[in-house]
């Protein structure tokens, strides 16, 4: 039976992925400082640990057979939505460098054959809407908008720099936007498509949902089991360097609202408040992840349906109130 170590498998597209593979007959071991917040995990084994510190990421890579994992999926990141990227910047390239730098070097000197590292289309710069698409070469020269995102292009070439001396196999892939079930709702983490679905779940019909900014900023969405898919197809893949893992259907963050609108069975409006609205436009192309004959299979408007039935059930559970 082949092993899988999933880091961050407490989180939302960890929990995914570990499911994923353990329907592929991976006996897989998660770890993730937290347990998984919505269901209980399907890993054969959990370990909580917090991977800052070297000594955990030794004991997260360590199996009793003494033989290293077949692959190793590292999702584990200080992450959270526009609003945490932009608070949190210091946690950010603390923690998350810490977590990359000590398992991608741990991984490979223990002589894991196949390590898998989720990076962010955060690492490319800014972008105006109409702008023609840019690939995966287009992350350099480099100006990241965000510290988020240089953390990640810096992880992605310590990986590359290990891999090449250790001969470790890299497969780095740069996500979009991810949604579903199972991700942060509320607090503070939670991305555009959850946090629309909790207002939207919250407003009568008819009322208005603040969002920051104009609402005018073009974003592109991937939903957790096409991402998670398209995760397994990339590590078993020969396909060197970054591959942007996404969707074409590019929208405005109002246009996610109606499509939350719609899943709602509601008619709403909306007013702009200040808040980091982030970058204006992406348009990346998913030309390398394709040509492993990986498709997209949910569009933005079926995803939303199902997300936000998921964030009304949470709320429902919660006590809090719905309209
Ligand atoms: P998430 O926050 O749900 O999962 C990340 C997990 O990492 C959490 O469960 C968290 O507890 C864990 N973690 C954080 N610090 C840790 C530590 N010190 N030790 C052990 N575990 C720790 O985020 P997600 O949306 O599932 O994202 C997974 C990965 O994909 C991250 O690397 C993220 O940067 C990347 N990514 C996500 C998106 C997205 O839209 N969700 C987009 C681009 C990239």
């Amino acid at each position: 039976m082949k092993t899988a170590l999933v880091c961050g498998a407490g989180g939302f597209i960890g929990s995914h992925l570990v499911k994923f593979l353990k329907n592929k007959g991976f006996w897989v071991r998660g770890v993730d400082r937290k347990m998984p917040e919505f269901s209980p995990t399907e890993a054969d084994e959990f370990l909580v640990l917090d991977l800052r510190d070297c000594d955990n990421c030794k004991k997260a890579l360590a199996l009793d057979s003494g033989k290293p994992f077949d692959e190793v999926y590292q999702l584990a990141a200080d992450m959270g939505g526009m609003g945490f990227i932009k608070n949190a910047e210091c946690e950010i390239m603390h923690n998350s460098i810490l977590i990359n730098v000590n398992m991608i070097s741990e991984a490979a000197m223990m002589g894991v054959s196949r390590y898998f590292f989720s990076s962010s289309v955060c690492v490319y710069r800014d972008m105006q809407p109409g702008e023609s698409m840019i690939d995966e070469t287009g992350a350099y020269p480099a100006f990241p908008d965000n510290e988020y995102g240089w953390e990640k292009l810096y992880s992605e070439r310590m990986l590359q720099a290990f891999s090449r001396k250790y001969g470790m196999i890299a497969r780095i892939a740069r996500f979009q936007n991810c949604y579903g079930p199972d991700s942060a709702w509320e607090g503070g983490r939670e991305k555009a498509p959850a946090a629309l679905s909790r207002k939207v779940a919250q407003i009568e019909d008819g009322g208005d949902v603040e969002i920051w900014g104009d609402g005018l900023a073009e974003r592109n969405f991937i939903y957790v089991d096409d991402l998670v898919r398209a995760v397994y197809m990339l590590m078993h893949s020969d396909l060197e360097g970054a591959v942007n893992i996404g969707t074409l259907e590019n929208v405005t963050v109002r246009q996610l609202l109606q499509y939350t609108a719609e899943a709602a069975g509601k008619k709403v409006g909306f007013k702009s408040i200040d808040g980091p609205v982030g970058v204006a436009s992406r348009n990346f192309s998913i030309g390398r992840i394709t040509s492993l004959g990986w498709q997209p299979e949910y569009s933005l408007r079926e995803g939303m349906k199902k997300t936000y039935a998921w964030v009304r059930e949470q709320l429902i559970k919660a006590g809090q109130e719905v309209k």
